[in-house]
C-alpha cells in the first residue's frame, strides 16, 4: 500500500471505530455463533494474488464482526496459523486442521517467550517421564536440577534467559567453521552429560543465527534428538519468513523431527510488532504444562473449542491474527515471496572496497562486514555510523572478530531508497575514520 492510500484508509478506520462505538448498544454482548463457524467462511489456504483493501474489509464486517472478539479472535488465529504453516512448508503435523494432527500454531508476543514456553513444556514432559520411570515420589525440584538443555554458542540470548528463568542448566555447544551446530557435537555432549548423571531433555537449534544467519544442521541433529528423547525446538526468528520461497527451504531438511518451531513475523514479514508464530507438534504437552481451571475461566465450549490460554503464559490475548490476515491477503503469497527475494545490493558494494572484509558468507538478507585492521577500527566505524544519526547497525562477534550486521526487513520494494543509503554513506564515514587514525 502506498502512502496516499495508507493515509486515506487510516482515516476511514477512525470513522469506522467511531461509528462502532456509537452503535455498540445495538450489538449483542455475546456472539450468536457456534465454535468452528469461521472455518466454513474462509478458504483454507492463503491467496496467491494480492487482494484489495475493500475486499478484505468487507470480509471483516461479514466474517469477523459476528464472532465479536471471541471466538473470532481464536478462530482467525487457527486459520492464519494453518495458512502460514502451509505457506512456509512446515510439516502437516503442525496444522490445527490436519486429520491426524495433535498439533497447531499460536501467535505469541516474541520468540523469547515462545522459547521459554517450549522449554517449560519440554521440561514438564521429561519430569513426568522421569517420575514414571523412578516409580517413587521425588520432588520436581530434584529432577529439575538434573536437566540439561543444549544450544549452540551462536544461539540467541533468549535461550540463556529461558534457562535462567526455569533454573535449568544450558550448555552451549561449539559450532563448526560455518558457525553451524553439527550432529557429532551434540552426540558427544549427550554421552558426556549422561555419564555425569545429568538428563539431556532439549535442543534449541537455530535456523538463521543472530550473528551471521548460520543454520544448525537439522538433518543431523533431528535423528539424534529422536533417538535420545530430546525435544527439538527450532528458532527461526529471522529466517522463518524466507521459507515462503521454496528455493530457500534447504535448511528445513530434518524439520520433521521438531517438536516446536518459532519465527518472528515482525522481522521480515512486514507484520508490525508484536507478532511471533509458534507451532507445536503435540498441543497436549502444552496443556499438561499450563492448564489451570478456576471457576471464572470455565465455559460451556471448553471440550470442543481450542482455548489458547492453555498454550501460553498470559491469560489475556491480543487479536494478533487480524494483522496477519490483512498482510497475507493484501500482499498475496506472490508479493511476500517477491519481498524476500529482493536482496540488498550492499554486499557487492562492500566487496568492491579493499578496506572491508566480509568474514562470513551472506545468508538470506544479512550481510556482515568489518574493517581490515582489527576490532578497534570496526568498533570505531560503528560508533561513527551510530553518532551520525543516519543509520543504526548492531555489532556481533564471530569468535574473536567484531563484525557489523546489516539487513533490510522493511518494505524495500516500496521504499527503494533504503537499500541505496549505505552506498552514499559508508565512504564518507570511512574516510573520516582513516584520516583521524592516520
Ligand atoms: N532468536 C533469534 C535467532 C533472534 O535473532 C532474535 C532477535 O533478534 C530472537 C531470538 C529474539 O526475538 P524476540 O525479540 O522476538 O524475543
Amino acid at each position: 500500500m502506498q502512502a496516499e492510500e495508507y493515509n486515506r484508509r487510516g482515516k476511514e478506520l477512525v470513522d469506522y471505530i467511531t461509528q462502532y462505538l456509537g452503535s455498540i448498544r445495538e450489538r449483542r454482548v455475546i456472539p450468536d455463533v457456534k465454535p468452528g463457524y469461521m472455518k466454513e467462511l474462509l478458504p483454507d489456504t492463503p491467496p496467491t494474488e494480492p487482494q484489495d483493501w475493500d475486499t478484505i474489509f468487507n470480509d471483516f464486517e461479514k466474517v469477523i464482526m459476528p464472532g465479536a472478539s471471541s471466538p473470532a479472535c481464536t478462530e482467525l488465529e487457527i486459520i492464519v496459523m494453518d495458512w502460514l504453516c502451509k505457506a512456509i512448508g512446515l510439516p502437516s503435523f503442525f496444522q490445527h486442521h490436519h486429520p491426524d494432527s495433535r498439533g497447531g500454531g499460536i501467535l505469541q508476543s516474541t520468540v523469547s517467550e515462545s522459547t521459554l514456553v517450549a522449554l517449560l513444556a519440554a521440561r514438564k514432559d521429561k519430569i513426568l517421564q522421569l517420575r514414571a520411570e523412578l516409580n517413587q515420589d521425588v520432588d520436581d525440584s530434584i529432577l529439575n536440577s538434573r536437566l540439561v538443555v543444549y544450544t549452540s554458542d551462536q544461539a540467541h540470548s533468549s535461550v540463556e534467559k529461558a534457562g535462567l528463568i526455569s533454573l535449568v542448566r544450558v550448555r552451549f555447544l561449539p559450532t563448526d567453521e560455518q558457525l553451524c551446530l553439527r550432529g557429532e557435537t551434540l552426540k558427544q555432549a549427550i554421552q558426556e552429560d549422561r555419564k555425569r548423571g545429568l538428563v539431556p531433555f532439549m535442543l534449541c537449534a537455530t535456523l538463521g543465527t543472530t550473528g551471521v544467519c548460520a543454520f544448525d544442521k537439522l538433518s543431523e541433529l533431528g535423528p539424534i534428538c529422536a533417538e535420545e528423547g530430546l525435544w527439538l525446538h527450532v528458532d527461526a526468528a529471522y529466517a522463518g519468513a524466507a521459507y515462503f520461497c521454496p528455493e530457500l527451504r534447504w535448511s528445513l531438511e530434518g524439520i520433521e523431527f521438531a517438536q516446536s518451531f518459532v519465527f518472528n513475523l515482525s522481522k521480515w514479514m512486514m507484520v508490525h510488532f508484536d507478532c511471533t508464530a509458534f507451532w507445536v507438534k503435540d498441543k497436549y504437552k502444552l496443556h499438561q504444562t499450563f492448564v489451570v481451571d478456576p471457576v471464572y475461566l470455565r465455559h460451556e465450549n471448553s471440550l470442543e473449542a481450542t482455548d489458547f490460554m492453555h498454550w501460553q503464559i498470559p491469560l489475556s490475548r491480543r487479536f494478533r491474527s487480524l494483522k496477519v490476515w490483512f498482510v497475507m491477503r493484501a500482499f498475496g503469497l506472490k508479493n511476500l515471496q517477491a519481498h524476500i527475494r529482493h536482496v540488498s545490493l550492499l554486499e557487492s558494494h562492500i566487496r568492491s572496497d579493499p578496506n572491508f572484509e566480509i568474514p562470513a558468507e551472506r545468508h538470506l538478507g544479512l550481510v556482515v562486514f568489518c574493517l581490515k585492521g582489527g576490532n578497534n577500527l570496526t568498533q570505531e566505524l560503528l560508533k561513527r555510523l551510530t553518532r551520525s544519526g543516519t543509520m543504526y547497525l548492531i555489532p556481533a562477534d564471530i569468535h574473536t572478530k567484531r563484525i557489523i550486521r546489516f539487513t533490510l526487513c522493511c518494505q524495500s520494494l516500496c521504499f527503494p531508497s533504503a537499500s541505496v543509503l549505505p552506498f552514499q554513506f559508508f565512504p564518507h564515514v570511512l574516510i573520516r575514520v582513516k584520516v583521524e587514525r592516520g
